[in-house]
Formats: structure tokens, sequence, C-alpha cells
């Protein structure tokens, strides 16, 4: 397993023309470490011949100012300026389509690098984190609020005009054709489907022990805290209604 004691690290290169502060060399380090002791990066890196297939056929490379092959290199050089420079920006230009992994002749995946630098963004408090994932707390919400991400009610010609004469089809009486279907967790237009309470809170439970609230308190402390008194409501939904279950056995 690679170890921060690697000796491809690069010692401080700097950027004379950059008017950013430097950023601590601890930090960088600590950035790094972090990439690096993710249990997957070993096998999503092991070399870099420079050879580019990745960007060649990276459709993110074709539209903005990303290319895999820098990403990788950053990353094969240990170059932790350039690393941490990556993150402020580029790393969120992936559109994790793993079309680069299925290409590189060295195995690499350069998008599921991509996405440990990501998590290390977020668990680190990045402002290019932040920024990046602000426009989704709405569907953070709903989705955590009620397992779905977007409700037929969501979808109005109003919000979707570039769909054309097709919004018509939404446009239409969906609560009553709805109801028509024979599936009865889809006989709504607030969610997708209805998630059973007792889902909702085992998922709750799901995302609270592997780190993913922990990680949306680190970027939307208020999106937290919205979704933390939920959780609670929630729970307390299942106890009162498992408590009507117990009751209505003793009887
Ligand atoms: S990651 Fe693979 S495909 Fe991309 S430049 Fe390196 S060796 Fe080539
Ligand atoms: S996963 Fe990301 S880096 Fe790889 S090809 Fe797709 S967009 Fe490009």
């Amino acid at each position: 397993m690679t170890n921060s004691s690697s000796t491809r690290v690069q010692e401080f290169i700097g950027d004379p023309l950059s008017e950013e502060p430097i950023v601590d060399r601890g930090k960088l380090e600590a950035v790094f470490n972090d990439i690096q002791a993710d249990m997957r990066y070993d096998h999503e890196l092991n070399g870099c011949l420079n050879c580019g297939i990745c960007t060649a056929t990276c459709p993110a490379a074709h539209y903005y100012d990303f290319s895999p092959r820098e990403i990788v290199q950053l990353l094969w050089t240990e170059n932790l300026e350039g690393i941490h420079d990556a993150m402020q920006e580029k790393i969120w230009s992936c559109a994790q389509c793993y079309t680069c992994a299925a290409r590189c002749p060295f195995g690499n995946s350069p998008g599921g690098l991509v996405m440990i630098m990501r998590e290390t963004a977020i668990k680190h408090g990045m402002e290019s984190a932040k920024s990046v994932l602000r426009p989704f707390s709405r569907v953070m919400l709903k989705l955590i609020s009620t397992g779905n991400q977007l409700a037929p009610d969501m979808i109005t010609a109003d919000h979707f005009p570039d769909w054309g004469p097709n919004i018509s089809k939404v446009d239409a009486p969906l609560d009553l054709l709805r109801k028509a279907i024979p599936m009865p967790t889809l006989n709504t237009t607030k969610t997708a489907w209805e998630v059973n309470l007792k889902t909702s809170v085992e998922l709750f439970t799901i995302w609270e022990e592997t780190g993913v609230l922990d990680q949306l308190e680190t970027i939307d402390e208020n999106l937290f805290d919205v979704i933390e008194d939920f959780m609670e409501e929630k729970r307390e939904d299942l106890e009162d209604w498992e408590e009507e279950q117990d009751d209505d056995d003793d009887e």
C-alpha cells in the first residue's frame, strides 16, 4: 500500500504568478494524506504513461478546462499544491461516466480518483464543495426527507419550458392518472413513490452510520439541522406506530 513517505512527493513548487495566498504545507499534506488513505486509491491509480487517452475520450474535457490526464499526473507525481488547486474547481467538472477507466492502458480510473478527491474536499469543508453542492440543497432535502429526488408535482410547464409540446403530457390530470396505477405506492403526486416509514428510518440510520450526515453537516449546517429535526419526527412516528401495533396485538 502506498504511504505518505513515498519519494514522489514534490517539494514546494508554488506559482510565482498567482495572487492567491500560499496554502500552508501542513494543510496540503493533510488533504493529500486523506486522498491517499482512501481504500480505493491504490486500486484506481497504478501508474501513468501520460498518454492522454483518458482525456481524448473524456466528455468533460471536451467542454471544460479539465483533463483527467492532468488529475492523474498530479496524483501520480504527488504534486500537493497542484492537487489542492485542482480541488478548487476542476474536479467538479467530471461527469462520472468512467469512459476514462474503460480506456486507460494502466487500468487507472481517473473518474474514481476524482470521486475520492471530491469526498476529501467535502471532508475538509472546502469552499468549492460548498458552492458546487449549494444549488442541490433542495434536492438533498427532498431525497432525504421523502426517499425520492423528484415528484410529479415538481414538474410544471413553467419550470420546464425546454420540453416544448411534450410538457402537455405532465399537464394532464396526474392525480387521477396516478390513482389508476395498480401499485399503491405510486398513487400520489407528492413523491415519485411513497417510501414506507420503516424504510425511511432505516435509510436515516444508514446515512448516519456511513458518515453521509457528517459530510452534510460539514458543507451545509442549516440543511443538516433541518434534516436532523425531520429525522427525529419520523423516528417518533415510527415508535408511535409500533406501539399502536403492540396495543392492537394485545387486544
Ligand atoms: S491515466 Fe491512463 S489513459 Fe490517462 S494519461 Fe495516464 S496512462 Fe494514459
Ligand atoms: S469519469 Fe470523469 S474524467 Fe472520466 S471520462 Fe468521464 S467525465 Fe472524464
